[in-house]
């Protein structure tokens, strides 16, 4: 047996033993682990698995041991996610600190700040939202107007961010804050950490059409910010913002594989009925699942290409933007037929008439239209692909 054998057979054993058999079911919405400081967990194999997986480094499993990882290499990471999909885990944790932030701090933050945030990343002690988008500062992030001033050994922030996903829940914000603004736009810009309960942060939830509020209003009224919590040099922030973008793209896009749903063929035999053969009834339909399956295929090869060709595994660099933009786009898709295969069955939002499989189908179908605008809109990744990967003229 060689290396990689004996590994995947203890990583079996080890799921075997540990993974409880609620969290190999498929994942329910309020049911996500996103650990910090205020969560409850409705079903507390959910907090057993964080707990366990967290102790193996199985959380961050590519991050060094010191940090809360388990120092594996990338090859491991892929066995590791296999059998994990082979049983179909759940993810034991999930969040901003995790795929973005705590990346983002291997690469730019401090001795001290690796060793104060990533454990209680690994952990899922902290819960983390994104201090980026303010009111007229979207697409063109760059031109930002927050201002960190310099007092002492503090910074005072002042001003306001918009569509702050989880902000009323969170423990701390990663923030890009104006600190010079007579340079040019991406020059005056740094990365700051600060905990959630500094005085003067107010945070008001955004109510939408659906009723839910997963997005904030995030105002800074004086709030005080150690000079410590800098990330990286002072004016140099929009380098560790980029890059924690190509995380937050790869992240969206799909990097990392994750657990298995329910399959379109699944829902079309069981919709739509069977042929002779035993396959989809409807030949339109079957071509349409047939042509998604092989983009499915094709876009996992080029992305399990591209993480082995990275010299980390991880996020790589401006084709993160590709990533991100062909997987929102198949991610759409894939509700697009979904609802085909659904058909009237998917026309619920509430009520006995609609099984909770179905509503939650619907509601993922609304909600995968955000994944092309979260993270950078689709357009402003083509624009990134036609720079910085194909070159073209601006
Ligand atoms: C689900 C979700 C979660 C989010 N969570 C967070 C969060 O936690 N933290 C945070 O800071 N932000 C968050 N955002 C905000 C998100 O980053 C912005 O919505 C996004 O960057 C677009 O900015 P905007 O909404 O201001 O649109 P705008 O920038 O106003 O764009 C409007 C339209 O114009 C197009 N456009 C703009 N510029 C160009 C260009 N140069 N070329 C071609 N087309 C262009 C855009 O593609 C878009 O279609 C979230 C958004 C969503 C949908």
């Amino acid at each position: 047996m060689n290396s990689s054998n004996a590994f995947r057979e203890e990583v079996r054993g080890w799921l075997e033993d540990n993974c409880p058999a609620s969290m190999r079911t498929p994942m329910v919405a309020d049911e996500y682990p996103g650990g910090g400081r205020r969560a409850q967990y409705k079903n507390a194999d959910t907090k057993l698995w964080m707990d366990r997986c967290a102790e193996r480094g199985y959380t961050v499993p590519s991050w060094p041991k010191e940090y809360g990882g388990a120092g594996l290499d990338k090859d491991e990471v892929v066995v590791l996610q296999q059998e994990m999909q082979r049983i179909n885990a759940r993810p034991a944790l999930v969040g901003m600190g995790l795929s973005m932030i705590g990346p983002a701090l291997l690469e730019y933050g401090t001795e001290a700040q690796k060793q104060e945030h990533l454990p209680k990343i690994a952990r899922g002690d902290i819960w983390w939202c994104q201090g980026y988008s303010e009111p007229g500062s979207g697409s063109d992030l760059a031109s930002l107007r927050t201002s960190a001033v310099e007092d002492g050994d503090d910074f005072i922030v002042n001003g306001q961010k918009i569509w702050t996903s989880g902000a009323d829940n969170a423990d701390w914000m990663f923030c890009l804050v104006r600190t010079d603004f007579d340079a040019p736009k991406h020059d005056g810009i740094s990365f700051v950490l600060f905990d959630m309960t500094t005085p003067g942060i107010t945070v008001k939830p955004i109510l939408l059409i659906s009723g839910y509020s997963p997005f904030c209003e995030t105002f800074f009224d004086n709030v005080r910010v150690p000079k410590s919590n800098l990330v990286h040099e002072l004016n140099k922030g929009w380098t560790v913002g980029k890059r924690l973008l190509q995380h937050e793209r790869s992240m969206i896009g799909g990097i990392g594989g994750g657990q298995k749903t329910t399959s379109i063929e699944e829902y079309a035999l069981q919709y739509v009925g069977k042929d002779a053969n035993g396959k989809v009834a409807d030949p339109v339909l079957r071509n349409q699942i047939l042509a998604h399956r092989m983009s499915d295929k094709a876009f996992g090869l080029t992305m399990r290409r591209s993480v082995e060709e990275s010299a980390t595994g991880t996020a790589p660099g401006a084709v993160s933007s590709m990533f991100k933009y062909y997987g929102t786009e198949q991610n759409k898709g894939k509700y697009e037929l979904l609802l085909n295969v659904l058909g009237t069955q998917s026309l619920g939002w509430q009520g006995d008439a609609f099984e909770e499989d179905e509503l939650g189908t619907t509601r993922a179908w609304l909600r995968s239209k955000a994944n092309s605008i979260e993270g950078g809109t689709s357009e402003v990744q083509l624009n990134i692909l036609a720079k910085r990967v194909l070159g073209l003229p601006d």
